[in-house]
């Protein structure tokens, strides 16, 4: 769909100053509120009563217009908008090559601007992509930051109910540029945003996003960045991306009918799971990674007897000490312990098979009258290519067995993290569809590590008062006289 026939279907055409969408090609909800609030010169109190929108201090234009919201209905409204498919690219989904669950609607985010469209009021919602970082047309980078004093820019009025301009005084917006609207690239604006959509639509229909919950973009961004990276061809300057990204294509066996029964055991609910029944293939990498972690925190000549000191339990013959304990489970699966293995590469384990069993496989075939991990596990058994689903789960546990027993073993020898030692934090790509899984990457984001936290000291022991102290004590004590 071009950019023409989008705004073909308006009813009626707006005469605010600033509401021309025809030199903008598809202008955010942000944009729009930005010319027509700057070029109108509208007061502070009219804006409510002009565009639908409340003025204060704590409204972001961004994030009210990225979804569904009384105000963006107003703003449709008082701009004749209705019947226009243009509010449905004013949030980042339309954006992604990848299905995203909504994350980017989680947060509050700063607009990424491009210096020279920002001289326009010129914003597109494709510019908050962390996987886009410099304009296509003009070639800048994109910054959410203002160019002045390094701010983060927020879509917020100001005292002044001005958008666009930062607390310093830099005003992003040129308001004689904007007026002097043919000097704006738009016909290459339009033919490049549209050639990235038909792209960034096709990918989508078989592309998912898996990040983990409640966790801030800034935790995520650059693995999504890896991941969605549009074709070479496209962009004009490369991205400096220096992520590390396993993929899981190969075509080995496929694995036995519920083989998968333990690890959706991870997903959907919030209830934390310490135990769970794993093939017993990853007791193996799981117990040479402890053999690995405790050799690096203690001395290379500890003999048993210091590791057994140190952490009471622990000899070399004992690598399976923090995964136990365990017993059989169906079907040469094990049950394993999984409560040091860092719990956000557990959750995302779970999330990752939610997204297989919904997106993948069609879960709502399977029989109601089963648990909700029966379903997915019996769902998952259809799927061809499920193998590479299996070989991901591994590699994520055995990352995340071997930071969480880390953090438990610094806690335990009191030792603290090495300075700018950082952690790895997973955000995955699943592509497929109808039953067919066809790979399965994961891009490496490093991050913090948590802080240790020292472990709770024993109480000292209470010394009896003194005799003078304990004579004061029973002094003080002493009910009061009763009055006459
Ligand atoms: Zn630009
Ligand atoms: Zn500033």
């Amino acid at each position: 769909m071009s950019w023409q026939t989008i705004l073909g279907n308006r009813s009626c055409e707006c005469d605010l100053p600033g509401a021309e969408l025809e030199p903008f090609p598809y202008l955010s909800g942000y944009g729009l509120v930005l010319r027509v609030t700057r070029l109108t010169s509208i007061e502070p109190r009219q804006i409510f009563s002009t565009l639908g929108i409340r003025m204060h201090q704590t409204l972001d234009v961004l994030t009210v217009t990225r979804r569904e919201t009384a105000s963006r209905a107003r703003l449709e409204t008082a701009l004749d908008l209705q019947g226009t498919p243009l509010l449905h690219f004013w949030s980042e989904e339309a954006w992604s090559p990848l299905r995203t669950q909504r994350v980017f609607t989680r947060q509050e985010y700063p607009v990424r601007n491009c210096p020279l469209c920002a001289r326009f009021g010129y914003h597109c919602m494709l510019f908050q992509l962390p996987s886009i970082d410099h304009c296509p047309w003009h070639g800048c980078s994109l910054s959410a930051k203002c160019t002045k004093c390094r701010q983060p820019t927020y879509g917020r009025f100001d005292a002044g109910g001005y958008l666009g301009r930062c607390e310093c005084g830099h005003d992003s917006m040129d308001d004689r540029a904007s007026v002097r609207m043919w000097d704006f690239p738009t016909d290459t604006a339009n033919a490049w945003l549209t050639s990235y959509l038909t792209w960034a639509n096709t990918e989508r229909e078989s592309r998912h996003l898996v990040v983990p919950m409640g966790v801030p973009c800034g935790e995520w961004d650059a693995g999504f960045a890896a991941l969605a990276q549009p074709p070479r061809q496209m962009m004009n300057r490369r991205s400096k991306i220096d992520i590390e990204v396993q993929v899981f294509e190969d075509d080995d066996a496929e694995p036995p009918e519920r083989a998968f029964w333990g690890w959706c055991l991870l997903g959907t609910g919030s209830r934390p799971v310490t135990y769970t029944s794993l093939p017993r293939t990853v007791l193996k990498p799981l117990t040479d990674t402890t053999r690995v972690t405790v050799a690096s925190l203690l001395p290379q000549d500890a003999s048993d007897a210091v590791s057994g000191a140190a952490i009471p339990g622990l000899a070399s013959d004992r690598t399976d000490f923090f995964l136990e304990p365990y017993c059989e489970g169906m079907e040469g699966s094990i049950w394993l312990n999984l409560a040091a293995v860092d719990s956000r590469i557990l959750q995302i384990c779970g999330s990752l098979v939610d997204v297989v069993a919904s997106h993948i496989a069609d879960i709502s075939s399977s029989e109601s009258d089963r648990s909700w991990q029966a379903k997915q596990s019996a769902a998952i058994d259809t799927i061809s290519g499920r193998t590479r689903l299996g070989a991901a789960l591994e590699a994520l546990l055995i990352r995340g067995y071997a930071q969480g027993l880390e953090a438990v073993l610094r806690r335990l020898l009191s030792q603290p993290w090495p300075a700018n030692h950082k952690w790895s934090r997973p955000v995955i790509e699943v592509s497929g569809g109808a039953g067919q899984l066809r790979a399965i990457r994961v891009a490496w984001q490093s991050s913090d590590p948590p802080r240790v936290r020292p472990l709770p000291t024993a109480p000292e022991p209470q010394t009896p008062p003194s005799p003078r102290r304990e004579r004061r004590l029973r002094r003080n004590t002493k009910p009061p006289r009763k009055a006459r």
